[in-house]
Order: C-alpha cells, then structure tokens, then sequence
C-alpha cells in the first residue's frame, strides 16, 4: 500500500515500526523531527484497519491542503471545522457514519462535542490520531485546554488505537504529554532530531537589513521564512524586502484575520514568497520546499530556535537556517523574561535557556551538535553542515582584551552597557564621559588597539562565556559575576573567536548558499523540469491546491531526469501512486 497509494518505495526511519504496532492495535507516542514523516505513521494504518481513521488537528486552517493531498492520492478523506457549511457538514457526517470515509480530520472542540460524539458511537473507527500533542502542555505557546478532554477518547473507545504525534523534543514536554494525554503504557517512538540536510549558520548583527539581503541573494526565487522579534520590525522588514524586488509578506498576530489568512495562503500556493513573520507563523505549515529560515532577532530559546528552523527542508531536499545577533537582543529578551508574569523559578528557567542559545551563538563548536545536544541527543559533531565546521573560525588570545574589558566594567561602576564600554576604552572623547568623568580612569583609551567592531565582539563573548552578565534592571549594564575575578587576577586565559568577515553577495563564507534541488539538473533535463513545473502551476490553479500536493519538486525532478517512456516506467518514478498515474500520466509522458 506505502508504494501502491503513496508512490513511495520504502519505509523511513521508525515508520515501519510504528505502522506495525498500531495495525495490530497498539498506542503510540510518536516523536519526529519536522518533515520526518509523522503523517504516513497514522495515514497507512487507517487504510490498513477496517473503519476511519479520526485525525484530532488544531490546524483548521491547514487541514483543507492536507485533505486536497489526500485525495490526490486517491483517499477518502475529509474534515470537519467550524469553516465548514452546515451542509458540507452534513454531507461528511454522513459519510463517516455510512463507513464511506478512510481519514476524518477534525478540531478538538468540534471532536468534543456530545454531537459528534454521538455520530462515532455509530461509525467504525479505525485508530484516534492526536497530532501536534504538544498541544496538551501549558508550558508551550500552542498551549488548547481542549487537549486536555482527549482522554475521554480512550475512555469511550478503549479498544480503539490511539497516536499522538510531535515534532517537540524536550523531555518534560514529551513526559508531560505522556501524561496528560493517559498514554503511559503506550509504546514510545524516539527518532533522532537531526535534520541533516539543513545548514546552521550565526553572523554577529552589523547592518541586519543588508546583511539580510546578502543572505537572500543566495535564495533568489525560492520560498523562505524570515522571523523578527517585533510586529513593527515585520511590517518594516517586508516592506522593505518588497523595495528590493523580493516577493515578501508580512505576518502577526496583530494583522487583520482575513489578511493574515491571505497572506498564508499565497506563501503556502505561490512559488518562491517570502513570508516576514513573527513567531505567531508556522505552527503546522506543511510546506515541503521552504528553502531557509533567516532570523533577525534571536528567538526566545534553543527549543524556540529548533522548531523555527525546522520549518525548512520538509522535502530533504538542502535547506538553510541562518541567524544574525546582537548583544542588544540578550538584553531585550531577558527585559522580557523580567517583565514578564511568570513565578522568580520559571524565569531562573527562561533566563537559563537564553543563556544557552547566546552560548550556542558565540560558540566555536558544531552548531548540530550544541543544539542536539540540548535536548540531549548525543552528536559527534564535524558535521559539515554548519558555518563553524565548513570553515573553522579562527581564534585569538583575548586574555589582555578580556582584563581590560572586565577591569573598564569595574571603574565605570558596572552600571554601563558595551557601547559606553567601548568609547571608554577605545579613549573617545563623548559628553557622556566627560559627564561621569571616564576620562579620567586608568582604562581610558587602554583598548585602542581593537576596533569598536571587536569589542563588540569582545563584550558579547564574554556574556556568553559567563565573565559578564547583563543587569536588566540597570537598563542593560554589564556587571562582574563569580567568574570574572580569575580573570582579572590573570588566573585564566581566554580564547576568543575571531568573527568572520561579512560575504558579499553569495555566501562563499559558508561554502556558497546550500544548493537548491533543481541546481546539478543538466540543461535538457532542466528544460524539461520548467515544463513540468508549469504545468504543475496550472494544474493547482484549476483545482484549487497547492503546487506541492499535485507532485513535489523532486518527483518533477526525477521525472526530468529519467524521462520516462511508458506509464510503466513512470510508475516506478518516487511519489508517483496509482492514483496519480491515472489521473496525469498521459499528460506527462505528453510534455515530455
Ligand atoms: P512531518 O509531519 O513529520 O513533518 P510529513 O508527514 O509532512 O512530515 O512528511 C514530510 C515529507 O516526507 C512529505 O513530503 C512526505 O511526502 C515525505 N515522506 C514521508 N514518508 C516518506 C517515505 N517513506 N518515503 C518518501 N517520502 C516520504
Ligand atoms: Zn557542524
């Protein structure tokens, strides 16, 4: 069936496994990277079982697409939300009753209500999917108290198997879930988090905007997220990309609904959009070939960080994530994290995962392995995909730079941020230090002999290494901490990275921008791909779908390259099932 619906030829990872284990009437708690394939774990056991499959989504604006690509495929499929007409509604009801459906998608508090309840006491049902279950957890952002009533599922149908499904790695969220959700006993899935095929890359913030560009430069025609801390910095970002010739639209929780709604839809239809975004953007885009994710701003966490990111590359296909920071970020970020409601342990909490992601920003390590490591998947690192493994970053002895910098802290009273640290040691002549009467200290004009560029560089590795911490209260000054006065007591020598100077254009700093999926076609079979690729387009105009759910780019890709001959041979071409041959093989064979 996993070749004969889906086209595909093999299992990947768990999924066999997984398969297997709900056939047979088994729970399961699945937890996958994004892209890794969650959706063939319940999709394939629903068609295997006798009755439908009831997919539990809080995606009702998603789950149209994923009913359209289901159906390409020649499946049964539905679902049941409030965008619903009643008589559409009717008409599915209906459906599932009279066992003429395979996969029912269906909101949490439409699946909740005695209503429906009442409609699957009459119907079979073939398993419970429960997706995005991170769903359940009030720590997290995506946080429905609906989730929570989930258990009455297992309650009422104790015999039916259930799947719950996520793409969170943490360990409480995954324990909490377990939990919350009655599926302690049910068998567990881990599959590594690793995403291979995307390139981690961090540039220290000069000129994000342009240094933005020159990202982009890299991605010219190619669909790509950009996340910004602020609603503001959206609106202007895209505005501004839009100035540039880049197809970029913005997207927030404060943009009217019907705009944010056709703004979404256009990223997830047209080729190659630009979508500026704040993080409110993202939650269960199954968009195959977002080719990057760029943020602007550091986001809150590492885990925050993973799951952004991961929005990149669903297909396999080479992605990219790419960061740019300032200090200045830490500090706004962690005036958030006091500010805000949460209890002293919850923000000891925040505080420690924003030190761990400007660890993960100023580090010399692999970028994969910092991060697998934080959910505490063992990496060897080396990976080859990341800025600091594809070329190294120099470091240089920062020990003196390092005393000067911590003993400037000190005389100025530790009440000052890195810019006034800089004038001060770089001996400038400003109203503000002649006011406080910093020219008159000892470590006035002692730092010279670096750039204010690199005592930037200096102040923010020295946060990120523990030597200084940033005093919120003191509107952003930096102060001592435990560990300074080794320092400054010329007990310990400092390594400091050297930061790489900013490439123009085209990435070569990182080996050139990762290769789009289509770059190493030769130039008949590329000819051939932009036919197929325009008739594609076509095609999902007139259904009304996404260009991905008609064929994605590499099925067109091997289609290119093989040019098969006969139906049989394209049959044999991945992603191409049963249901599509027949419904567009003539056609393709024709444009060949
Ligand atoms: P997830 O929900 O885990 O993010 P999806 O279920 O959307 O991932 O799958 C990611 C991509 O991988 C999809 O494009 C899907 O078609 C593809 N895929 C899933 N399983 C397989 C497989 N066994 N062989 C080939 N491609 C697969
Ligand atoms: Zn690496």
């Amino acid at each position: 069936m996993l070749r004969e619906v889906f086209g595909f030829p093999g299992f990947r990872g768990e999924q066999a496994a997984i398969v297997a284990h709900l056939v047979a009437g088994g729970d399961a708690l699945v937890l996958m990277p994004t892209g890794g394939g969650k959706s063939l774990c319940y999709q394939l056991p629903a068609l295997l079982r006798p009755g439908t499959g009831i997919v539990v989504s809080p995606l009702i604006a998603l789950m149209q697409d994923q009913v359209d690509a289901l159906r390409q495929l020649g499946v049964r499929a539905a679902c049941l939300n409030s965008s619903l007409e009643a008589g559409e509604a009717r008409a599915v009801e209906q459906a599932l009753v009279a066992g003429g459906l395979d996969l029912l998608y269906v909101a949490p508090e439409r699946l909740l209500t005695e209503r429906f309840l009442a409609l699957l006491e009459r119907s079979r049902i073939a398993l419970f999917a429960i997706d995005e279950a991170h769903c359940v957890s009030q720590w997290g952002h995506d946080f429905r108290p609906e989730y929570r009533e989930l258990t009455l599922l297992h309650e009422r149908w104790p015999q039916v198997p259930r799947i719950a499904l996520t793409a969170t790695a943490d360990a409480p969220t995954r324990n909490e879930i377990a939990e919350r959700l009655a599926l302690q006993g049910a068998r567990q899935f881990t599959s590594s988090f690793d995403r291979p095929n995307i390139r981690y890359s961090v540039v220290p913030r000069e000129d994000g905007r342009r240094q933005l560009l020159g990202f982009l430069d890299g991605h010219r025609g190619e669909a790509g997220i950009v996340y910004c801390l602020s609603r503001r910095k959206v609106e202007a970002t895209a505005e501004f990309l839009r100035a540039q010739g880049i197809e970029a639209l913005p997207y927030h929780a404060g943009l009217e609904a019907a705009v944010r709604a056709g703004n979404q839809r256009r990223f997830l239809r047209e080729d190659g959009i630009v979508m500026v975004a704040t993080i409110a953007f993202g939650m269960g885009i199954d968009k195959p070939d977002v080719r990057f994710v760029a943020h602007l701003d550091l986001p809150k966490s590492l885990e925050g960080y993973y799951q952004e990111t991961g929005r990149a590359g669903r297909d396999g296909e080479p992605a990219e994530a790419w960061l740019a920071y300032g200090l200045g970020d830490a500090v706004q970020l962690g005036r958030m994290i006091e500010e805000g409601e949460s209890g002293e342990e919850r923000k000891r909490l925040e505080r420690r995962k924003l030190d761990a992601l400007v660890g993960y920003c100023e580090s010399t390590a692999c970028r994969r392995q910092t991060l697998l490591g934080w959910f505490g998947e063992a990496h060897p690192g080396g990976c080859g995909n990341c800025d600091n493994c594809l070329s190294p970053p120099e470091t240089w002895d920062g020990t003196e730079a390092a005393r000067k910098a911590l003993s400037c802290v000190y005389r100025t009273g530790q009440r000052f941020g890195a810019a006034h640290l800089t004038d001060v040691l770089r001996g400038a002549d400003t109203a503000r230090i002649r006011q406080f009467g910093h020219d008159r200290l000892s470590t006035h004009g002692i730092g010279d002999d670096l750039d204010a560029k690199q005592w930037r560089s200096v102040f923010r590795q020295l946060v990120a290494g523990g030597l200084l911490e940033v005093d919120i209260e003191g509107h952003g000054a930096l102060r001592l901490t435990a560990a300074s006065g080794a320092v400054l007591k010329g007990e310990r020598t400092i390594a400091l990275r050297r930061d790489r100077a900013q490439p123009k254009g085209r990435r070569r700093a990182t080996g050139g921008a990762a290769q789009a999926p289509v770059a190493d076609l030769p130039a008949e079979a590329l000819a051939r791909f932009e036919s197929l690729r325009a008739w594609r387009a076509e095609t999902a105009r007139a259904q009304n779908v996404p260009a991905y759910v008609i064929f994605h780019d590499r099925t067109l890709r091997e289609i290119a390259l093989r040019q098969p001959a006969s139906l049989a041979e394209l049959a044999t071409v991945p992603g191409v099932g049963a249901a599509k041959l027949e419904r567009y093989g003539t056609q393709l064979l024709e444009i060949l």
